[in-house]
């Protein structure tokens, strides 16, 4: 499948891989706009937010938990950090397999455009 994600996920792209089950994947965002962004991400390919079934609920809901872990784990529960999930063009989504960021380290915005 020509999906960068899932050639990450098969190992077929080298990437440091900050947490791993066998559901969901998570590692630093190649462009990161903060000192901390990383990418929290479902093994299973689905395109977009839009396109999750309702038997998804539990896998994203566990994305936000696995989330909230690595944001301790990299020191920004304290201060405060933004977990964003784009979806579609004008969501700002441009790799089509479902992932969230996690960005912290800095003040972020307080608008979300
Ligand atoms: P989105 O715009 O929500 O689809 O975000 C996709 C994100 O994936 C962007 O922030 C990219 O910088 C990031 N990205 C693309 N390719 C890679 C890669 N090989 N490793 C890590 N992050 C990547």
């Amino acid at each position: 499948m020509d999906c960068i994600f899932c050639k990450i996920i098969a190992g077929e792209i080298p990437t440091e891989i900050l947490y791993q089950d066998k559901e969901i994947i998570a590692f630093r965002d190649i462009k990161p706009l903060a000192p901390v962004h990383l990418l929290i991400v479902p093994r299973k390919h689905i395109p977009s937010l839009d396109q999750m079934e309702e038997s998804d609920a539990a896998l994203v809901g566990r994305m936000v938990v696995i989330a909230n872990k690595l944001a301790k784990d990299e020191g920004v529960d304290q201060k405060g950090y933004r977990l964003a999930i784009n979806c579609g063009a004008e969501g700002g989504q441009l790799v089509p397999h479902l992932h969230m960021h996690l960005l912290g380290g800095r003040k972020l915005s307080d608008r979300l455009s």
